[in-house]
C-alpha cells in the first residue's frame, strides 16, 4: 500500500488548506510557502509519489492537471503574461513532498532556466 502523504491529507480535507479546486482526479491549492504572486500546487487525488511512479492508467489525471492549471492561470490573471508549471523528481529534482504535484507559478517576471546554456 502507497503511505499516506501530506497532500493527501488535504486532499481528504483533514489539514486545511487554501482549496482553489477539486474534481474526481485533482485537487488544487495554494502553496503555504509562496516563490511568486500565485503559487499554486497541483496534485493527483490518487497518490503517485514521483514523475517515475506514474503509468498509463494515470494519463487521465497527468492531463487534468494540464487544463485545471491554465484554467488557475486565467483565474488568477496571470495567462497573458505567462507563467512557468514545474514538476520536481525525487532528491537532484529538489522535490521534497513525495506526492507528485505540479507548481503553478507567475505573477512576476521568472527569468529563463538555466541561463549559463543559452548563447
Ligand atoms: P516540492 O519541492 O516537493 O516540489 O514542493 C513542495 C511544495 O509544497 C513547496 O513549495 C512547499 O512550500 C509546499 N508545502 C509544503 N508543506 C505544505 C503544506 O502543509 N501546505 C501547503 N499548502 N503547501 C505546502
Amino acid at each position: 500500500m502507497t503511505e499516506d502523504t501530506l497532500f493527501a491529507k488535504i486532499v481528504r480535507k483533514e489539514i486545511p488548506a487554501d482549496i482553489l479546486y477539486q474534481d474526481e482526479l485533482v485537487t488544487a491549492f495554494r502553496d503555504i510557502s509562496p516563490k511568486a504572486p500565485t503559487h499554486v500546487l497541483i496534485v493527483p487525488n490518487k497518490i503517485i509519489p514521483t514523475v517515475d511512479d506514474v503509468s498509463a492508467e494515470d494519463e487521465a489525471a497527468l492531463g487534468r492537471l494540464f487544463t485545471v492549471a491554465a484554467q488557475i492561470a486565467r483565474d488568477e490573471g496571470i495567462a497573458e503574461d505567462g507563467y512557468r508549471l514545474l514538476v520536481n523528481c525525487r532528491d537532484h529534482g529538489g522535490q521534497e513532498v513525495y506526492h507528485l504535484h505540479m507548481h503553478l507559478i507567475g505573477g512576476r517576471p521568472l527569468g529563463i532556466m538555466a541561463p549559463e546554456r543559452r548563447g
